[in-house]
């Protein structure tokens, strides 16, 4: 395969660039502004108006009701597990093709993934995937009797929650009788996977689901923007994607209550109170800083501009490799993309590494796909459906540069 007429295509697409990264950070905005904005009034940290500014922004673009800011991606999924009821020795489903913060937020809830196969188009939780796992593993039981299992901490977090608290079923693993306690679909590189389905598979089995967003900022499914679809959805706002706020993240739900505990135990668990240091919980220095914050709202006026610059690009990514014979990964139906991080897909991993080398070598930057899950250390032991899609498709995965530039 002419590799190098690929590498050629893409610096076609990134002229005058020497080294080609995948992605990175843009900033022609106001962020200069907002930013000394921020010194000159000395409100850097976690007090001052752009925090507050950044939430109703987000709320707005995205429609959810409510939006909570946090210091990144993997505070905002650790937060929204929590609560979501998550807690010791449950079970929590996700993919096995995502970025480490998934896994990782589950674990320091105390409980451990189950990895579910990837659909082939979307690249996301596969629908069908999900359900026959589900069918063959779980049962429905009653809630009463679990109760006294329940911790200091999560009886004070369900009595404030009213729509958890009034659940009256859990969804047990069958073989173990541990709690199924969330699930967690990822928007794969920004592309919605096929959420009111899997949405409606958990809301039969009492799951509730916290979508992991964090790739998929501008990215709608059926007109509605991702993350706003679960019980909750989170974004983050690292530096590679595609708006940024240095590190951040923000958690997004239509749960007033959820919302509120949410910006209570981000900060602290404190009671508001003029003078007072009162705390009624563990909480957690979760909290988004104002001069993050103040970057944030100034990306956030531009969005619109990246993600059309990020679609022009794969729409020219698309045709080329269709002519080349190659799968490029597009969005799925009902999907509008940011197309985050384009992939293709070669015929076999030796094809893929080739082409990783010379790519890296010649300043192009590509990378393969994360290892899957279950084939890192800490989770080899996890539950897990048949994988051979996420298998088949990390084996031969390349991300290719997607940044936006001026
Ligand atoms: C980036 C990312 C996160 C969160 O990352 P942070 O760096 O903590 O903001 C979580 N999940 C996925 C799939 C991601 O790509």
């Amino acid at each position: 395969m002419d590799f190098q007429s690929i590498i050629n295509f893409i610096r076609f697409l990134y002229p005058d660039k020497e080294f080609i990264s995948l992605h990175e950070p843009i900033f022609t905005g106001n962020e200069r502004k907002y930013v000394m904005d921020c010194l000159d009034t000395t409100f850097v940290s976690s007090v001052g108006k752009y925090v507050d500014h950044f939430e109703e922004r987000v709320c707005n673009y995205t429609g959810t009701g409510d939006a909570i800011a946090t210091v990144n991606g993997t505070a905002a999924l650790h937060m929204a597990l929590m609560l979501a009821g998550v807690s010791r020795n449950d079970l929590v489903i996700t993919q096995p093709l995502t970025f480490i913060a998934t896994c990782n937020a589950i674990s320091y809830c105390g409980a451990e993934p189950v990895f579910i196969d990837i659909d082939r188009v979307t690249l996301g939780l596969s629908v069908d995937a999900l359900n026959a796992w589900l069918e063959a593993n779980v049962e429905i039981v009653e809630k009463d009797g679990l109760d006294s299992g329940f911790t200091y901490q999560q009886k004070a977090q369900l009595t404030q929650l009213p729509k958890l608290a009034q659940s009256e079923f859990i969804c047990l693993h069958k073989d173990t009788k541990r709690r199924i306690s969330a699930c967690i679909p990822m928007h794969t590189f920004g592309h919605p996977c096929e959420i009111d389905k899997i949405v409606e598979i958990c809301k039969k089995y009492h799951i509730p689901v916290v979508e992991d967003a964090a790739e998929s900022i501008g990215s709608l499914y059926k007109n509605k923007h991702t993350g706003t679809f679960g019980l909750m959805g989170i974004l983050s706002f690292n530096g590679n994607k595609t708006i940024t706020t240095g590190g951040g993240g923000m958690i997004l739900t239509d749960d007033e209550y959820i919302a509120r505990l949410a910006k209570h135990l981000t900060t602290q668990a404190k009671i508001q109170h003029p003078w007072k240091f009162e705390h009624d919980q563990i909480g957690y220095n979760y909290r988004l800083p104002n001069i993050n914050a103040a970057l944030g709202c100034a990306q956030l006026e531009k969005i619109e501009e990246f993600v059309k610059f990020k679609r022009d690009i794969a729409d020219k990514y698309r045709q080329y490799f269709s002519e080349m014979g190659i799968r490029f990964v597009t969005e799925p139906q009902f999907a509008r993309s940011n197309y985050w991080l384009n992939a293709i897909l070669f015929d076999s991993e030796v094809e893929r590494d080739e082409f990783l080398k010379l790519s890296n070598d010649n300043g192009v930057m590509s990378r393969p796909g994360w290892t899957l899950m279950h084939k890192l250390p800490m989770f080899n032991n996890a539950y897990n459906s048949d994988l051979s899609i996420a298998e088949s498709v990390e084996s031969r995965l390349v991300n290719l540069p997607s940044g936006v530039v001026l």
